[in-house]
């Protein structure tokens, strides 16, 4: 019904209109937010669950908003998909996290998040090469990140894509691994290096049966597909401990560290073993 009697209709009408226009002020902010330099890379730690050193970090973006603060990507990123200003986002994240990573130590990786709007660029792979030469970063320090959602669009194509990628040494992630559609059958038909336990089930662990029963499925996975599996969310020593007794083989959460920034990380990366 849309007339509830009582002036429900145009409320909702007001809703709506005042919605629709906070977002359309927000996608403006969004297309001058790059050439103004809004955003910032905040780095968080990922660890070897063995060994307790520094395997490398994720590179994950922050909005600073100048009127609302910071805006998380959980609330920009979607908008940027829509609008395809993830194309020029995501370019700069790769170019930033490139640019930042040249300074870490050399064995040390810099993982990127991927939009499956961006695989639909025909020109990515070229994109990423430059990237790379331009930082002078080799791509076997290269890791990209991406989802189930990139590969629910034609598949074909983006194995492709992947397999470039992947012959230039970038090593190619599965994130939140576990949620979605994720299918076995995706694990058997690319040869994926790494598989990221989403973090739904890590909180879990160990005291809910189930999220015991899928953390562990996914870690013998990996192990016999030699596949590597990283637990994301780990925020305990009880967690952490957990998962390197079943053979996951990278620890990243608050446990280690939150997201921090450039300058931050390479801090954090002078310690030896920090778990
Ligand atoms: P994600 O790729 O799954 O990243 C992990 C998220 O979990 C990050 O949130 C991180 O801060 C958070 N996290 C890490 N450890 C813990 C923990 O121990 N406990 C809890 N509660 N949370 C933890 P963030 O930075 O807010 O990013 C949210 C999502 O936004 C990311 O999820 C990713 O999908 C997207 N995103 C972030 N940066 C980028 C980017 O540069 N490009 C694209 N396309 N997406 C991005
Ligand atoms: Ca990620
Ligand atoms: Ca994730
Ligand atoms: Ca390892």
């Amino acid at each position: 019904a849309k007339e509830d009697g009582r002036g429900g209709y145009r409320m909702f009408e007001d809703g709506m209109n005042a919605r629709m226009q906070a977002r359309r002020t927000l996608e403006l902010d969004l297309r001058r937010a790059i050439a103004r330099q809004e955003f910032e890379l905040h780095y968080q730690p990922q660890v070897d669950a063995r060994s307790g050193r520094y395997d490398g970090a994720e590179a994950l973006i922050r909005w600073h908003h100048p009127a609302h603060g910071l805006v998380s990507p959980a609330q920009f990123i979607p908008l940027a998909e829509e609008t395809g200003l993830i194309n020029a986002i995501g370019e700069w994240v790769l170019r930033t996290a490139c640019a930042e990573a040249r300074s870490w130590p050399d064995h040390l990786t810099v993982a990127v998040n991927l939009s499956p709007v961006q695989f639909r660029d025909v020109r990515l792979v070229a994109m990423i090469r430059s990237i790379l030469a331009e930082a002078g970063l080799p791509g076997s320090r290269l890791e990209i990140e991406i989802t189930e959602g990139t590969l629910m669009q034609d598949e074909e194509r983006t194995f492709a894509v992947l397999g470039e990628l992947r012959a230039d040494g970038i090593r190619i992630s599965m994130d939140d691994f576990g949620t979605g559609y994720s299918s076995l059958s995706t694990l058997h038909r690319f040869p994926f290096d790494k598989i990221k336990i989403d973090q739904s089930f890590v909180r879990r662990v160990p005291h809910d049966r189930d999220s015991v029963a899928i953390v562990r499925a996914i870690a013998t996975l990996g192990a016999s597909l030699g596949i590597k599996t990283t637990a994301e969310g780990v925020e305990t020593d009880r967690q952490a401990r957990f998962i390197a007794e079943e053979g996951c083989d990278q620890i990243q959460g608050y446990l280690v560290s939150r997201p921090v920034p450039a300058a931050r990380i390479a801090v954090l990366f002078r310690d030896p073993r920090p778990l």
